[in-house]
């Protein structure tokens, strides 16, 4: 018997050179491939963004219900870039523990919270950026002088914020036998700290500078990861996607990258990255 080959009518086979003229033209749309019929952040009036509010200077809610930090300076240059002005954003905590659940079900359109753009993760968020690249390191009590790298956190209680990655760093990647204790959020890690229930925290070198500042503890400086911080965006939204990473390439070749950098880690000591991360392209 021959095999039928379906015949397609010259109509529909000039369509379809239609929509890959217009593809490359990247107007998508066009061909019901993105724009209205495919849920994007891209063209919305207004905009939700998830933050942490306990992380100075990255996510801090005020006692007045604002927010700041670097975070929050990166999210609304973006915004920004995305034709929303600052007056129309509405920011919404958004710990470790509920991030890929606030994309997935609409709670917030975007999430700029100390997000590391994971394998696990992008099965379930559409990650643009990264915005900045941190390095995990560990922070332990003032008076401890047997922790010096992350090997030696063998046998000790390290802080395991639900929903984050920093602690799995050290467990389930290093092999590491730390003793996880759990925590909703990095602040309540820092309190365990200080009342003696933990012998380390162990997270981004960003988030640790930023409690410094005002907690007793030193950073132990032994820095043993990448952390890529992502935009995450409802899995999908891919123009979303490639929009924020032209605002990103933006921001740092204005000079806004580096002032934020410096207006809010200047201090820190930390060795900062002022030249674009390598983006992580969109999927
Ligand atoms: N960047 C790490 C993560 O995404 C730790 C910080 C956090 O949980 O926000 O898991």
């Amino acid at each position: 018997m021959r095999a039928t080959r379906p015949v397609r009518p010259a109509f529909v086979r000039g369509a379809a050179l239609l929509c890959t003229v217009l593809s490359a033209a990247g107007t998508l749309s066009a061909c019901g491939l993105g724009g209205a019929d495919k849920p994007t952040i891209a063209h919305k009036h207004s905009l939700t963004i998830g933050v942490k509010e306990d992380q100075p200077s990255l996510g801090v809610k005020g006692k007045d219900g604002t927010y700041q930090g670097f975070d929050v300076d990166v999210a609304t240059y973006i915004a920004g870039r995305l034709g929303v002005p600052k007056s129309r954003i509405r920011w919404r905590t958004t710990n470790s523990s509920v991030r890929e659940k606030a994309l997935a079900d609409g709670t917030v359109d975007m999430i700029v919270a100390t997000y590391s753009i994971t394998a696990t993760r992008k099965r379930v968020v559409t990650f643009a950026g990264p915005y900045y690249v941190a390095h995990q390191d560990t922070l332990v009590a003032p008076g401890n002088t047997t922790i010096h790298n992350v090997r030696d956190l063998k046998g000790r209680k390290i802080c395991a914020v639900t929903g984050s990655n920093s602690w799995r760093r050290v467990i389930e990647e290093r092999k590491i036998a730390a003793v996880p204790v759990q925590a909703p959020t990095y602040g309540a890690c820092m309190s365990d700290l200080a009342d003696g229930k933990l012998d380390a925290v162990s997270t981004d070198d960003l988030i640790l500078a930023g409690f410094a500042a005002g907690h007793p503890g030193k950073i132990i400086n032994a820095p043993f990861t990448d952390e890529k911080y992502g935009v995450g965006l409802k899995k999908g939204d891919l123009e979303g996607c490639e929009q924020i990473n032209r605002a990103i390439t933006a921001m740092y070749q204005d000079g806004t990258a580096a002032r934020l950098l410096r207006k809010w880690f200047g201090t820190s000591g930390l060795k900062l990255t002022t030249s674009v991360p390598q983006f992580e392209g969109c999927s």
